[in-house]
Formats: structure tokens, C-alpha cells, sequence
């Protein structure tokens, strides 16, 4: 069979789940494309924004994104940042028919206090780059020291990333605390529950000391987005309200 070849050639500036799935449909309707990532990788939020312990997750969204730019009719280029490698002025000349932008939501929401980003750096924290350094700070040469998690954080936001961060700091702070008392434990054991943890040394937060963090939000514990799934019926409604006024946290 032969193809006709498409009058089509269309430029995408990211390749992780948005650039990749853009990518897969084009190739789908039978127009080719160029997918420019600026890192080496083409995984994005998957490899930068998800913690480290969501690995099913991480390698499943991974192998999707690869399989969508193994296309044949996708070519991906990494290495390329729009703006730097490449300018929108080069770009224009290049014969591309679309010029596509998935490069992701990599700014937080402003709090919209005044002034209140003059602390950025001095106790005030977004989460982008917090995560980033999570995910990294195992890296040679990645700044380590950067952040310095301490006990009585506050965190403002009910949202998923909100719930993200409160573990990175509960599992930092408990896995610091037990490391003094000579016990090693690893960060998919305390995913899987802080409170079996320490159950299994005979130990309670309060013995060692950990306050923990305050996580404030402006809706109800009831409107946290935490229950998976998008109910509908009254009785998923209610179910979903009950998951969320149990694990809080
Ligand atoms: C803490 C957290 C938890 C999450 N949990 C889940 C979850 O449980 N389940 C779920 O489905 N989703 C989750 N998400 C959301 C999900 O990870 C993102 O929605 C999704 O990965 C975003 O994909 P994207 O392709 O739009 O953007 P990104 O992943 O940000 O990709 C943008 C790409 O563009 C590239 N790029 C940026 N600028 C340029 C440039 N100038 N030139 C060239 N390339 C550029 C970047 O290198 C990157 O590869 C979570 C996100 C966060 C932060």
C-alpha cells in the first residue's frame, strides 16, 4: 500500500503527554510531525512534577509517550528549546504548517497577596520547583541542600499537588527521625502508610517529636479533590465525600 504523503508538516515544542498525544493524533490521520523537546527526555510534569514514588504511574504515562513518538510519521528532537536552541523567527522559515505548544504549566498560581513573593526563597515555597528538587536532589551535582524541610510547615491548598507535597514533608521528617533512632526505612513503605510504619517500631509521631504539617484550605474537606474517579449519582457524590472526610491527609 502506498501512502499519499501528506501536504501537511506540523512543529510541536514538547514532548511529554500533551506533545506526544497531539503528535499521535496527527499520525493517526496521516500527517507528520516534529516534536522538539528541550531536555534530553521527553517525559516533562511525568518525570519532573509526579514524585519519585509514583513509579507504576511514571512508567506506565513513560511508555505511552514513547510508543506515541515511535510513530513513524513522528520525529522527535530533543535538546531544542523554543526561544534558545531555536528562535520563533527561524522556526517561521522552516516550511512548518502549524507550530504546536505543549510545554506545560510549570507556573504556579501566584497567591496574590501583596508582596507576598518577596519571601520566595526566605520560608515561602511554590510547588514546582519543590517537587523538581525532590524528584532531582539524588542527582550528582543537583543542590541538595536547596530546600530545608523542617517540622511545622504550613501549606496552603487542598488540591492533589497540595496532598504531594504534605507527604514529601511527613515522609522526610519521619524518615530523618527514625534514622537517628538507627532505623532505616524507604520512602514506598511510608507511601504505603506512616502510621504502619511506625506501628512496626512500637512508635508514635508524638514520640518522636514530629508536629507535622498543617495543611490549610479555603473549601471544605468534603470538596478535596482526593476521591478518584468523577462521581456523578448522589451515591457516588456521598461515597466520595466520606473517602475524603477519612483521609484528609
Ligand atoms: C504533583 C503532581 C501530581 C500529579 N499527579 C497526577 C496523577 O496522579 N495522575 C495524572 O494523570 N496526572 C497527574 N499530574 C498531572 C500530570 O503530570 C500533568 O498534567 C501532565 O504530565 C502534563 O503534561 P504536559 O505535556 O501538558 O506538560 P509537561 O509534562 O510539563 O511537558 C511539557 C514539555 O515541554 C517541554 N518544554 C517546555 N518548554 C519548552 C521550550 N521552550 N522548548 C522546548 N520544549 C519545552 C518540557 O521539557 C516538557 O517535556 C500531576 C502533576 C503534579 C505536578
Amino acid at each position: 500500500m502506498t501512502m499519499t504523503p501528506s501536504k501537511y508538516l506540523v512543529a510541536i515544542f514538547g514532548g511529554a503527554v500533551s506533545g506526544s498525544e497531539a503528535a499521535n493524533q496527527l499520525a493517526m490521520r496521516g500527517i507528520p510531525s516534529v516534536v522538539f523537546d528541550q531536555n534530553a527526555l521527553p517525559y516533562g510534569k511525568i518525570e519532573d512534577g509526579l514524585p519519585k514514588w509514583h513509579v507504576k504511574l511514571r512508567d506506565k504515562e513513560e511508555q505511552r509517550i514513547n510508543e506515541k513518538l515511535s510513530h513513524p510519521l513522528v520525529t522527535f528532537v530533543p535538546m531544542t528549546k523554543l526561544g534558545e536552541d531555536i528562535t520563533f523567527e527561524q522556526l517561521k522559515g522552516m516550511g512548518f504548517s502549524a507550530i504546536l505548544l505543549a510545554i506545560g504549566a510549570w507556573k504556579d498560581r501566584p497567591l496574590g497577596l501583596k508582596d507576598v513573593d518577596n519571601y520566595i526563597g526566605k520560608g515561602l515555597i511554590y510547588q514546582n520547583p519543590f517537587i523538581y528538587w525532590f524528584n532531582h536532589k539524588h542527582e550528582p551535582g543537583f543542590d541538595k541542600e536547596a530546600y530545608k524541610i523542617v517540622d511545622g510547615i504550613g501549606i496552603i491548598g487542598g488540591g492533589l499537588a497540595s496532598l504531594d507535597v504534605a507527604k514529601v514533608i511527613m515522609f522526610d521528617l519521619v524518615e530523618k527521625a527514625l534514622k537517628e533512632r538507627g532505623h532505616q526505612v524507604d520512602l514506598f513503605a511510608l507511601d504505603r502508610s506512616i502510621a504502619r510504619v511506625l506501628d512496626d517500631k512500637g512508635l508514635t509521631l508524638e514520640e518522636l517529636g514530629i508536629e507535622g504539617c498543617t495543611l490549610f484550605y479555603r473549601r471544605r474537606i468534603k470538596d478535596m479533590p482526593l476521591y478518584p474517579g468523577n462521581p456523578t449519582t448522589p451515591e457516588e457524590i456521598a461515597k466520595a465525600e466520606a473517602v475524603r472526610e477519612k483521609n484528609p491527609q
